[in-house]
Protein backbone atom coordinates (compact mmCIF):
# COMPACT_ATOMS: atom_id res chain seq x y z
CA UNK A 1 0.00 0.00 0.00
CA UNK A 2 0.96 3.58 -0.77
CA UNK A 3 -0.15 6.12 1.93
CA UNK A 4 -1.72 9.50 1.15
CA UNK A 5 1.10 12.26 1.88
CA UNK A 6 -1.32 14.77 3.84
CA UNK A 7 -0.31 18.25 2.48
CA UNK A 8 0.94 20.84 4.85
CA UNK A 9 1.18 23.35 2.40
CA UNK A 10 -1.81 22.97 0.99
CA UNK A 11 -3.75 22.96 4.16
CA UNK A 12 -1.23 25.59 6.05
CA UNK A 13 -2.25 27.97 2.69
CA UNK A 14 -5.96 27.56 3.12
CA UNK A 15 -5.90 28.48 6.88
CA UNK A 16 -3.69 31.79 5.77
CA UNK A 17 -6.20 32.77 3.14
CA UNK A 18 -9.12 32.40 5.70
CA UNK A 19 -6.79 34.30 7.90
CA UNK A 20 -6.47 36.83 5.51
CA UNK A 21 -9.79 37.42 4.69
CA UNK A 22 -10.35 37.78 8.21
CA UNK A 23 -7.50 40.45 8.32
CA UNK A 24 -9.23 42.52 5.92
CA UNK A 25 -12.13 42.82 7.24
CA UNK A 26 -10.34 44.16 10.83
CA UNK A 27 -8.95 46.57 8.36
CA UNK A 28 -11.88 47.80 6.65
CA UNK A 29 -13.03 48.80 10.31
CA UNK A 30 -9.64 50.95 10.73
CA UNK A 31 -8.19 47.69 13.35
CA UNK A 32 -4.81 46.59 11.85
CA UNK A 33 -4.17 43.34 14.02
CA UNK A 34 -0.80 43.16 15.20
CA UNK A 35 1.60 40.55 16.51
CA UNK A 36 4.42 41.02 18.94
CA UNK A 37 7.52 38.43 18.66
CA UNK A 38 9.90 38.48 21.72
CA UNK A 39 13.48 36.40 20.85
CA UNK A 40 15.90 36.01 23.91
CA UNK A 41 19.53 35.27 22.57
CA UNK A 42 21.06 33.20 19.58
CA UNK A 43 19.49 29.91 19.47
CA UNK A 44 18.90 29.01 15.55
CA UNK A 45 16.29 26.74 15.53
CA UNK A 46 14.12 30.22 17.29
CA UNK A 47 15.53 32.73 14.85
CA UNK A 48 14.22 30.21 12.00
CA UNK A 49 11.10 30.15 13.87
CA UNK A 50 10.70 33.76 14.76
CA UNK A 51 11.48 34.49 11.06
CA UNK A 52 8.53 32.16 9.61
CA UNK A 53 6.18 33.41 11.94
CA UNK A 54 7.20 36.95 10.71
CA UNK A 55 6.65 36.05 6.70
CA UNK A 56 3.54 34.46 8.02
CA UNK A 57 2.26 37.91 9.35
CA UNK A 58 3.20 39.74 5.86
CA UNK A 59 1.13 37.22 3.80
CA UNK A 60 -1.52 36.98 5.97
CA UNK A 61 -2.20 40.99 6.84
CA UNK A 62 -0.87 41.16 9.75
CA UNK A 63 1.70 43.63 11.43
CA UNK A 64 4.38 42.08 13.05
CA UNK A 65 6.66 43.87 15.57
CA UNK A 66 9.63 42.16 16.53
CA UNK A 67 11.76 42.53 19.95
CA UNK A 68 15.30 40.60 20.25
CA UNK A 69 16.93 40.62 23.11
CA UNK A 70 20.59 39.91 23.99
CA UNK A 71 21.06 36.07 25.86
CA UNK A 72 21.83 37.80 29.49
CA UNK A 73 19.05 40.19 29.43
CA UNK A 74 17.73 39.86 33.03
CA UNK A 75 14.48 38.55 33.53
CA UNK A 76 13.04 41.56 34.95
CA UNK A 77 13.67 43.39 31.50
CA UNK A 78 11.84 41.41 29.61
CA UNK A 79 8.83 41.43 31.88
CA UNK A 80 9.12 45.01 31.65
CA UNK A 81 8.84 44.51 28.28
CA UNK A 82 5.68 42.48 28.17
CA UNK A 83 4.45 44.69 30.66
CA UNK A 84 4.81 47.44 28.23
CA UNK A 85 3.07 45.64 25.43
CA UNK A 86 0.37 44.37 27.23
CA UNK A 87 -0.39 48.22 28.30
CA UNK A 88 0.13 48.76 23.94
CA UNK A 89 -3.94 48.75 22.72
CA UNK A 90 -2.09 48.72 19.07
CA UNK A 91 -0.43 45.07 19.80
CA UNK A 92 -3.28 42.27 19.39
CA UNK A 93 -0.78 39.03 20.33
CA UNK A 94 2.14 38.91 22.23
CA UNK A 95 4.41 35.71 21.32
CA UNK A 96 7.83 35.01 23.23
CA UNK A 97 9.64 32.66 21.79
CA UNK A 98 10.51 29.45 23.81
CA UNK A 99 13.12 28.05 24.87
CA UNK A 100 14.13 30.91 26.99
CA UNK A 101 17.59 31.38 28.35
CA UNK A 102 18.42 28.81 31.35
CA UNK A 103 18.20 32.33 34.04
CA UNK A 104 14.67 32.43 33.07
CA UNK A 105 11.83 31.28 34.26
CA UNK A 106 9.41 30.42 31.26
CA UNK A 107 6.41 29.99 33.36
CA UNK A 108 6.68 33.31 35.13
CA UNK A 109 7.29 35.16 31.82
CA UNK A 110 4.04 33.05 30.05
CA UNK A 111 1.96 34.30 32.95
CA UNK A 112 2.89 37.83 32.92
CA UNK A 113 1.33 37.44 29.30
CA UNK A 114 -1.95 39.28 29.25
CA UNK A 115 -4.01 36.24 29.06
CA UNK A 116 -6.27 37.95 26.05
CA UNK A 117 -3.07 38.53 23.95
CA UNK A 118 -1.51 35.45 24.67
CA UNK A 119 -1.54 33.72 21.11
CA UNK A 120 0.67 30.67 21.59
CA UNK A 121 -2.15 29.43 23.67
CA UNK A 122 0.31 29.17 27.16
CA UNK A 123 -1.49 31.05 29.67
CA UNK A 124 -2.84 28.49 32.17
CA UNK A 125 -6.27 30.81 31.91
CA UNK A 126 -6.27 29.62 28.22
CA UNK A 127 -4.81 26.31 28.51
CA UNK A 128 -8.10 25.97 30.95
CA UNK A 129 -10.38 27.56 28.55
CA UNK A 130 -8.92 24.83 25.87
CA UNK A 131 -9.55 22.03 28.01
CA UNK A 132 -12.98 22.98 28.54
CA UNK A 133 -13.70 23.58 25.06
CA UNK A 134 -14.78 27.11 25.20
CA UNK A 135 -14.07 29.36 22.29
CA UNK A 136 -10.57 31.50 22.75
CA UNK A 137 -7.39 30.51 21.47
CA UNK A 138 -6.69 27.33 20.47
CA UNK A 139 -3.04 25.99 21.06
CA UNK A 140 -1.45 25.93 17.52
CA UNK A 141 0.56 23.08 17.26
CA UNK A 142 -1.87 20.21 18.37
CA UNK A 143 -4.82 22.58 16.30
CA UNK A 144 -2.75 22.27 13.31
CA UNK A 145 -2.67 18.62 14.14
CA UNK A 146 -6.63 18.37 14.06
CA UNK A 147 -6.94 20.80 11.31
CA UNK A 148 -4.28 18.09 9.04
CA UNK A 149 -6.53 15.26 10.18
CA UNK A 150 -10.30 17.01 9.17
CA UNK A 151 -8.92 18.84 6.43
CA UNK A 152 -7.38 15.89 4.75
CA UNK A 153 -11.47 14.21 5.24
CA UNK A 154 -10.19 11.54 8.36
CA UNK A 155 -12.98 11.57 10.96
CA UNK A 156 -12.02 11.35 14.50
CA UNK A 157 -14.84 10.52 16.37
CA UNK A 158 -15.06 6.67 17.25
CA UNK A 159 -11.71 6.03 16.22
CA UNK A 160 -8.73 4.66 18.52
CA UNK A 161 -6.35 7.25 18.60
CA UNK A 162 -2.77 7.12 20.30
CA UNK A 163 -0.61 9.78 21.24
CA UNK A 164 2.86 9.46 21.71
CA UNK A 165 4.46 12.20 24.21
CA UNK A 166 2.96 14.33 26.98
CA UNK A 167 4.07 17.48 27.08
CA UNK A 168 2.06 20.41 28.55
CA UNK A 169 2.12 22.42 24.88
CA UNK A 170 2.17 19.72 22.84
CA UNK A 171 1.34 15.74 23.60
CA UNK A 172 -1.42 16.21 26.68
CA UNK A 173 -3.23 19.31 24.44
CA UNK A 174 -3.32 16.54 21.13
CA UNK A 175 -4.59 14.40 23.32
CA UNK A 176 -7.72 16.73 24.26
CA UNK A 177 -8.66 17.79 21.67
CA UNK A 178 -8.89 14.40 19.66
CA UNK A 179 -11.10 13.23 23.11
CA UNK A 180 -12.85 16.28 22.33
CA UNK A 181 -13.76 15.12 18.77
CA UNK A 182 -14.89 11.82 20.11
CA UNK A 183 -11.70 9.86 19.50
CA UNK A 184 -10.89 7.13 22.15
CA UNK A 185 -7.59 8.19 22.87
CA UNK A 186 -4.50 6.60 24.74
CA UNK A 187 -0.98 8.75 25.69
CA UNK A 188 2.08 6.95 25.23
CA UNK A 189 5.29 8.33 27.01
CA UNK A 190 8.46 7.36 27.52
CA UNK A 191 7.78 5.09 30.57
CA UNK A 192 4.56 3.09 28.61
CA UNK A 193 5.47 -0.72 28.35
CA UNK A 194 5.17 -2.28 24.93
CA UNK A 195 4.75 0.61 22.82
CA UNK A 196 4.77 -0.60 19.58
CA UNK A 197 1.58 -3.22 20.56
CA UNK A 198 -0.19 -0.06 21.87
CA UNK A 199 0.48 1.91 18.81
CA UNK A 200 -0.52 -0.92 16.72
CA UNK A 201 -4.14 -0.53 17.56
CA UNK A 202 -4.35 3.42 16.70
CA UNK A 203 -6.43 4.52 13.93
CA UNK A 204 -4.95 7.63 14.16
CA UNK A 205 -1.18 7.67 15.57
CA UNK A 206 0.33 11.05 16.39
CA UNK A 207 3.84 11.10 17.48
CA UNK A 208 5.32 13.82 19.34
CA UNK A 209 8.33 12.55 21.36
CA UNK A 210 11.28 14.41 19.13
CA UNK A 211 12.78 10.84 18.34
CA UNK A 212 14.62 10.31 14.91
CA UNK A 213 12.35 7.72 13.17
CA UNK A 214 11.17 5.92 16.62
CA UNK A 215 7.66 5.16 15.03
CA UNK A 216 8.61 2.25 12.62
CA UNK A 217 5.88 0.69 10.06
CA UNK A 218 5.51 -2.64 12.64
CA UNK A 219 4.12 -0.43 14.75
CA UNK A 220 1.57 0.82 12.19
CA UNK A 221 -1.79 -0.38 11.49
CA UNK A 222 -2.53 -1.32 8.26
CA UNK A 223 -4.69 2.14 6.59
CA UNK A 224 -4.17 4.13 9.95
CA UNK A 225 -3.73 7.94 9.55
CA UNK A 226 0.27 8.71 10.93
CA UNK A 227 0.76 12.13 11.71
CA UNK A 228 4.08 12.91 12.56
CA UNK A 229 4.52 16.38 14.85
CA UNK A 230 8.82 15.32 15.40
CA UNK A 231 11.15 18.06 14.69
CA UNK A 232 14.49 16.53 14.57
CA UNK A 233 17.92 16.14 12.98
CA UNK A 234 18.91 12.93 11.43
CA UNK A 235 22.80 12.06 11.09
CA UNK A 236 23.32 13.71 8.51
CA UNK A 237 22.10 16.55 9.67
CA UNK A 238 19.01 17.02 7.74
CA UNK A 239 15.82 17.92 9.32
CA UNK A 240 13.21 14.90 9.30
CA UNK A 241 10.02 13.46 12.37
CA UNK A 242 9.49 10.84 14.77
CA UNK A 243 8.45 8.45 11.27
CA UNK A 244 10.25 6.62 9.07
CA UNK A 245 8.54 7.83 6.43
CA UNK A 246 9.35 5.86 3.83
CA UNK A 247 8.71 2.38 5.34
CA UNK A 248 5.54 3.59 7.36
CA UNK A 249 4.17 5.13 3.63
CA UNK A 250 3.92 0.85 2.91
CA UNK A 251 1.46 0.27 5.81
CA UNK A 252 -0.06 3.15 6.35
CA UNK A 253 -3.50 5.00 4.90
CA UNK A 254 -2.25 8.53 5.40
CA UNK A 255 1.28 10.58 6.59
CA UNK A 256 2.22 13.70 7.36
CA UNK A 257 5.77 14.45 6.01
CA UNK A 258 8.39 16.47 8.07
CA UNK A 259 8.90 19.11 6.33
CA UNK A 260 5.75 20.41 4.95
CA UNK A 261 3.65 18.64 7.65
CA UNK A 262 2.53 20.09 10.97
CA UNK A 263 5.37 22.49 11.46
CA UNK A 264 3.55 24.77 8.42
CA UNK A 265 0.36 24.36 10.72
CA UNK A 266 1.64 25.64 14.01
CA UNK A 267 2.29 29.01 12.38
CA UNK A 268 -1.09 29.01 10.22
CA UNK A 269 -2.85 28.22 13.69
CA UNK A 270 -0.57 31.34 15.09
CA UNK A 271 -2.03 33.37 12.51
CA UNK A 272 -5.66 32.40 13.03
CA UNK A 273 -5.08 32.77 16.72
CA UNK A 274 -3.64 36.56 16.24
CA UNK A 275 -7.14 37.57 14.17
CA UNK A 276 -8.53 35.98 17.25
CA UNK A 277 -6.99 38.42 19.19
CA UNK A 278 -7.72 41.17 17.78
CA UNK A 279 -11.49 40.46 17.52
CA UNK A 280 -11.46 40.05 20.97
CA UNK A 281 -10.11 43.39 22.06
CA UNK A 282 -12.57 44.58 19.54
CA UNK A 283 -15.52 43.51 21.65
CA UNK A 284 -15.96 40.72 18.17
P1 LIG B 1 9.25 17.12 25.07
O1 LIG B 1 10.67 16.65 25.08
O2 LIG B 1 8.77 18.10 26.06
O3 LIG B 1 8.28 15.84 25.19
C1 LIG B 1 8.57 14.64 24.54
C2 LIG B 1 7.58 13.59 24.99
O4 LIG B 1 7.85 12.39 24.30
C3 LIG B 1 7.65 13.29 26.49
O5 LIG B 1 6.35 13.28 27.03
C4 LIG B 1 8.29 11.90 26.56
O6 LIG B 1 7.77 11.13 27.63
C5 LIG B 1 7.93 11.31 25.21
N1 LIG B 1 8.95 10.39 24.75
C6 LIG B 1 10.26 10.68 24.55
N2 LIG B 1 10.91 9.56 24.15
C7 LIG B 1 9.99 8.57 24.08
C8 LIG B 1 10.05 7.20 23.73
N3 LIG B 1 11.19 6.62 23.37
N4 LIG B 1 8.91 6.50 23.78
C9 LIG B 1 7.74 7.07 24.14
N5 LIG B 1 7.63 8.37 24.48
C10 LIG B 1 8.75 9.10 24.44
O7 LIG B 1 9.00 17.65 23.59
P2 LIG B 1 7.77 18.50 23.00
O8 LIG B 1 7.97 19.92 23.26
O9 LIG B 1 6.49 17.85 23.37
O10 LIG B 1 8.01 18.27 21.44
C11 LIG B 1 7.96 16.97 20.88
C12 LIG B 1 8.49 17.02 19.46
O11 LIG B 1 7.62 17.85 18.70
C13 LIG B 1 9.88 17.63 19.32
O12 LIG B 1 10.55 17.00 18.25
C14 LIG B 1 9.59 19.07 18.94
O13 LIG B 1 10.64 19.67 18.20
C15 LIG B 1 8.37 18.90 18.10
N6 LIG B 1 7.52 20.07 18.00
C16 LIG B 1 7.06 20.37 16.78
C17 LIG B 1 6.25 21.46 16.60
C18 LIG B 1 5.75 21.75 15.23
O14 LIG B 1 5.28 22.84 14.98
N7 LIG B 1 5.83 20.78 14.30
C19 LIG B 1 5.89 22.25 17.68
C20 LIG B 1 6.33 21.91 18.96
C21 LIG B 1 7.15 20.79 19.10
Amino acid sequence: MKAHRIDGKAISDQIKAEAAWEAQKLQRQGIVPCLAVILVGEDPASKVYVNNKKKACEAVGILSRSYVLPADTEEKELLDLVAQLNADEGVHGILVQLPLPPHMDENQVILAIDPKKDVDCFHPWNVGLAQMGQQGFVPCTPAGVMELITRSGYAVEGKRCVVIGRSHNVGKPIAMLLLQANGTVTICHSKTRDLAEICCQADILVSAAGRVHMVTADMVKPGAVVIDVGINRDENGKLCGDVDFDAVCEVAGAVSPVPGGVGLMTVAMLMKNCITAAKLQNGQ
